[in-house]
Formats: structure tokens, C-alpha cells, sequence
């Protein structure tokens, strides 16, 4: 699989837009009916397809992936109500990217006879630049430490053992409950959100068998992202504490474009900068998006008329991630 996958879903209109769109779907690309330019992904999904389709499309995969020991990221792109929250989260009707993947990673690791596991979440939030554990709501304004034994962390983020996706979707209401009570719409489309599992793994030993306890233990993380809106808050005459939290989402997410260009570039793996530190997401993510992992992302785009020049935008920062 390419280290770099980006799919564009579409959600559908809702009865209040209007039904005329000015964009056209053709097999995997995206074009505006009259113009020329088309944009081309790995996948296009119409407003017709389920979360479970773009789940079996590569998040599965990238699932699997985790369970064998390397790290893997989906990140869900695109502007406030299109469709991000829907599908990472889901709804009543259908289960979202967060809980089809975590029963698929539990699925696999019951599979995997010859090694045990050890799985662990967090859920955390960024919210203007700051860092906010979801599981333990008291914990706000967290700090990125780094050592050699633990890598990029996050001191006092709440890391909560889990045993069964039952536990896990409990938790994850938990902090769904916590961000409904607490958080208004504006502010929740202001935050990015990291889901995280986290799997520790080492071959089974027989046991009083000594020899296998210096067995390398395997750590990886699955990293399920739902980003702030993308839309420009400039350009609706934002002040203050608006026009702040306004440019610290533009600066990571414009930061996340660079990073997943440059990865995708190779410059990385030829020894290059790759500017991680330049935003907190792309920081606490540095493990998850370099090395040897694999990143998926999502763009979500509404068809509507008058988001033509949001969606317009979204593609572009889809597109400049290939
Ligand atoms: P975002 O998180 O990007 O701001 P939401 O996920 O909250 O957007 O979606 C906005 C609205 O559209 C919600 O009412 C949601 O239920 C609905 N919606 C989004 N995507 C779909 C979809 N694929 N099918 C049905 N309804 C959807
Ligand atoms: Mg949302």
C-alpha cells in the first residue's frame, strides 16, 4: 500500500442547499462543470456511499498495520459541516471510522495466536494551540515532552487500558458526552481532535521460558484525527480571540499540508527538514506520520453552490498531499 493515501467523500446535500451543484463526479476525480481543471484522487466517494465503504478502503488496512507494529494516521480534512465529525464519529444510522476501527483492531489482535498484547487509548483535543486530555476533562494545557524511552509524548495525558471495544466506545462516549455539555458548535469546529490507541505487543512465551523476555516489544499507535474546519476565517472579518484561534488552525493545518507534502516528496527519507515542530498536531503526530507509517486522509467536501469556493480550497489541499 502507498504510505499516503487521500480519498474525497461528498456528503449529501442537506434539503435546505440547493440541489443545482456546479461540481461534477467522474470515476476518481472531482471538476467544477465548467472549467477545465480536474482534480484526481485515490478514491472518490459520492453522496451515495456509506462509512463503512470508505472504513473497508484503506482505514482497515492501515488497522492492520498498527496490530503488526507500525504506526498509521487518518485524518478527516475539510470545512465546518461537511461531513468530518460524521465520519469519524458516525451516527444512529451508521457507525463512524472511530468505531469500526476499533472493533476491527481488537478483530485482529484475537487473530494474532503468537503474540500478546498489551492496548491502551487516549482521546485529547487541541484547541488553540493548547492541549486538552478528553478522558480526563481536569487536565487542560498539557506539554509535548520528549525522551529517548517514550519519544514525542504528552505529560499527564490520561492513558486508560482497554480490554474490549465495549470499554473503548464507553470511554469515547465519555468524552462525547464532555465536548457536547461543554463545548458550543463554533468551538468544536475550532479544535482538532486526536483518538489514539495505542498497541504494545511481544512474541507469547511458553512458559519458565526465560529466553524470550528480552524479545523486542513492538509499540505503535493508531491515530484517528478530527480536524478543525479548514474554512478561512479571515475573510469573515474575525477579531480577537476569533482571528486567533483562526490563524493557529490555519498555521497547523497549512503546517499538516507541508509535513504530508514533504513525506510524500521523500524528503524525510533523503535526510531532509521536514517541519514538524511548527505546529502541535504535526508535533504529537511526528511518530505517527513519519518512519514507516501509513496516513490516510479524508476530505470531505459539501457539492452545494455556495461552498464552491470552500470545496474548491479542499481540494487543493487534498490534492497537494499526493
Ligand atoms: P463537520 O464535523 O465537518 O463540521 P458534521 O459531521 O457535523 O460536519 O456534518 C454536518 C451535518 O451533515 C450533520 O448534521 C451531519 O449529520 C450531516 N452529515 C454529514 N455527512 C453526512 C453523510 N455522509 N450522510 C448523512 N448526513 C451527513
Ligand atoms: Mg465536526
Amino acid at each position: 500500500m502507498e504510505r499516503i493515501y487521500v480519498a474525497v467523500r461528498a456528503r449529501p446535500l442537506s434539503p435546505e442547499e440547493s440541489k443545482t451543484s456546479p461540481w461534477r463526479i467522474s470515476g476518481n476525480s472531482v471538476y467544477l462543470h465548467n472549467q477545465p481543471t480536474k482534480f484526481d484522487f485515490g478514491r472518490v466517494f459520492g453522496e451515495d456511499c456509506k462509512t463503512v465503504d470508505i472504513f473497508e478502503a484503506r482505514t482497515k488496512e492501515i488497522v492492520a498495520s498498527v496490530v503488526r507494529g507500525f504506526n498509521g494516521t487518518v485524518f478527516a480534512y475539510g470545512q465546518t459541516s461537511s461531513g468530518k465529525t460524521y465520519t469519524m464519529r458516525g451516527s444512529v444510522k451508521e457507525p463512524g471510522i472511530i468505531p469500526l476501527s476499533v472493533l476491527e483492531l481488537f478483530c485482529s489482535i484475537e487473530k494474532e495466536m503468537d503474540r500478546e498484547f498489551l492496548v491502551r487509548m487516549s482521546y485529547m483535543e487541541i484547541y488553540n494551540e493548547e492541549i486538552n486530555d478528553l478522558l480526563a476533562p481536569e487536565h487542560r494545557k498539557l506539554q509535548i515532552h520528549e525522551s529517548l524511552e517514550r519519544g514525542i509524548y504528552v505529560a499527564g495525558l490520561k492513558e486508560e487500558i482497554v480490554t474490549s471495544p465495549e470499554q473503548v466506545l464507553e470511554l469515547v462516549e465519555f468524552a462525547h458526552r464532555h465536548i457536547g455539555e461543554t463545548n458550543m458548535n463554533l468551538y468544536s469546529s475550532r479544535s482538532h481532535t486526536i483518538f489514539r490507541m495505542i498497541v504494545e505487543s511481544r512474541e507469547r512465551s511458553e512458559e519458565g521460558d526465560s529466553i524470550n523476555c528480552f524479545d523486542a516489544v513492538r509499540v505503535s499507535t493508531l491515530n484517528l484525527v478530527d480536524l478543525a474546519g479548514s474554512e478561512r476565517v479571515v475573510k469573515t472579518g474575525a477579531e480577537g480571540l476569533r482571528l486567533k484561534e483562526g490563524s493557529h488552525i490555519n498555521k497547523s493545518l497549512l503546517t499538516l499540508g507541508t509535513v504530508i507534502k514533504k513525506l510524500s516528496d521523500g524528503v524525510e527519507s533523503q535526510g531532509g527538514h521536514v517541519p514538524y515542530r511548527d505546529s502541535k498536531l504535526t508535533r504529537i503526530l511526528q511518530a505517527a506520520l513519519g518512519g514507516n507509517a501509513n496516513t490516510a486522509i479524508i476530505c470531505n467536501i459539501t457539492l452545494s453552490q455556495i461552498h464552491a469556493d470552500e470545496t474548491k480550497s479542499s481540494l487543493l489541499f487534498a490534492s497537494r498531499a499526493l
